[in-house]
């Protein structure tokens, strides 16, 4: 069993602000919002990164896509948002739990450049 932050908040170990959840996925914010959306698309099973999805990973990888589809659409944001997954330390990943960066809610176009995003 693995003792990553996201495995911990998948089985419910420790606290997370959950907005959706089913079979397979979990979203819950981000503890650190750079955008007025910051919400995390996450799988239940422990992926490291997209650099360690495997073929038989494919209909959940695409399940995640839709989940955050519809979760936008639930937050009021499915006129415009962004999806970003970082991948590996070089590519700014902290958690290594793959998880899509779903960010929207801006105002203003000037504040959607999201500098070292995320
Ligand atoms: P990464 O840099 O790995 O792509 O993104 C990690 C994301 O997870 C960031 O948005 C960060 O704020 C968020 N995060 C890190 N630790 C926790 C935590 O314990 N709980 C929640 N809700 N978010 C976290
Ligand atoms: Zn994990």
């Amino acid at each position: 069993m693995s003792d990553c932050i996201f495995c911990k908040i998948v089985r419910n170990e420790a606290p997370a602000d959950i907005l959706y959840e089913d079979e397979y996925s979990v979203v819950f914010k981000s503890i650190n919002p750079v955008a007025p959306v910051h919400l995390l698309v996450v799988p239940k099973k422990h992926i490291i990164s997209v650099d360690h999805i495997v073929e038989n990973d494919k209909k959940l990888i695409g399940h995640l896509f839709l989940v955050a589809q519809k979760v936008a659409a639930e937050q009021g944001i499915a006129s415009g948002y962004k999806l970003a997954v970082n991948v590996g330390r070089a590519g700014g990943q902290e958690v290594f739990h793959l998880h899509i960066h779903l960010l929207g809610g801006w105002k203003n176009a000037r504040d959607r450049d999201i500098p070292n995003m995320p």
